[in-house]
């Protein structure tokens, strides 16, 4: 059986050679007899692969010691409560809507409090990013929150909003680890894991340590970040597979350069699919250019059947997941750090054969 070209939004696709290192050592993990998945997350072996994951994402990210790194569960959406549950210290919190799980976090914060949405990029089906100084939000905000990288509309900010005092808490889902990132402009990064780090059910928070202990007294326990942060993510059980395939692929990244290496591949990725996507009319890509995300290239034929068409034909040709979210239609590849190069050369390839062979009438 062949490996495909997996464009999937996430869960996406792993580096094989981490893959293939969970594979040798999946039944029996070192010299322990046991498999990671079958270890106490107590046990001394299990203790070295959290902490090894939490100093190589600190090492890879630059993350200072003044912010936790929390290793969690329940997916970004459960911090769509959690953060106004920790952050809502008196009750105000603005937020920029430029897509779906934007508009899902500020709709979650209203049940906490005064969540003011400042911005929204809706008008325009989300094709953009809005630009904002610090007049827009209230200085008395405990928070401004956006959503970095948009999955489903294939945009990104290409700045980071000037809060001024105010923390600024960003979701990084889909693009955690696709560059290097100034972690002191954020009081707050998570990132669910399955797009650009593990598979599914883990959660990273990397969190300013001012901002803990201030949480809501109606908080759940498994909800506070000072919980987790007091007990080194352990204060049950954490997702420890998710965390020990994490911990791989943090060491992939190291060895093949880092975030600055990484950065590089991944513009050349993406700048082969604009590029081609730019110079035909045959198809299009929604999102404004000031706004392309490196991680979700969006484009439409502008013809529903051949939408159709070009799905099911990629799919069967190998280039797996590539039709785009139902609310931008058209297609989506999601082109993660675990894209190979030569899978976005060989879809290049598809889509000019496509458009040779499909005419538009
Ligand atoms: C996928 C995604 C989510 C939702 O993540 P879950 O882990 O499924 O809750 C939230 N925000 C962004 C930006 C995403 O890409």
């Amino acid at each position: 059986m062949n490996r495909v070209y997996n464009f999937s939004a996430g869960p996406s696709m792993l580096p094989l050679s981490v893959l293939e290192k969970a594979a040798s050592e999946l039944v029996c993990y070192g010299d322990s007899g046991m498999s990671v998945m079958e270890m106490s997350h107590r046990s001394p072996d299990y203790e070295a692969i959290i902490s090894d994951a939490q100093s190589l994402l600190r090492k890879l990210m630059n993350i200072p010691d003044n912010y936790k790194v929390l290793f969690l569960q329940g997916g970004a959406s459960t911090q769509f409560a959690a953060v106004p549950l920790n952050l809502m210290v008196t009750g105000k919190a603005d937020y920029v809507v430029s897509g779906q799980f934007s508009k899902k976090a500020y709709k979650e914060a209203q049940k906490y409090g005064d969540a003011r949405l400042v911005a929204s990029s809706e008008d325009r089906n989300n094709t953009y990013i809005p630009t904002l100084t610090k007049e827009d939000f209230r200085p008395d905000a405990d928070y401004v929150h956006i959503c970095f990288n948009n999955t489903i509309y294939g945009t990104k900010w290409n700045y980071i909003p000037d809060t001024g005092d105010i923390p600024l808490v960003a979701d990084m889902s889909s693009c955690i680890l696709s560059e290097p990132v100034d972690v002191t402009k954020f009081g707050l990064i998570y990132a669910g894991a399955q797009k650009n780090v593990a598979p599914a059910g883990l959660t990273i928070v990397i969190v300013r340590e001012d901002l803990l202990g201030h949480s809501r007294p109606e908080t759940p326990t498994m909800l506070d970040y000072k919980t987790m942060a007091d007990n080194d993510s352990m204060y049950n059980t954490p997702p420890c597979y998710p965390i020990y395939i994490a911990k791989l692929v943090f060491e992939w990244l190291l060895e093949t350069g880092g975030l600055e290496e990484r950065a590089k591949i991944n513009a050349r990725k993406a700048a082969y699919l604009y590029d081609y996507l730019d110079s035909t009319d045959y198809y299009k890509a929604p999102a404004e250019k000031e706004a392309r995300s490196m991680m979700n290239v969006t484009f439409v034929t502008g013809v529903e059947e051949l939408d159709k068409k070009f799905a099911k034909e990629a799919g069967a040709a190998g280039f797996k997941n590539i039709k785009g979210h139902r609310s931008v239609g058209g297609m989506r590849a999601s082109i993660y750090n675990a894209m190979p190069e030569e899978g976005v050369v060989k879809l290049v390839e598809f889509m000019k054969q496509f458009a040779a062979d499909n005419p538009k009438a």
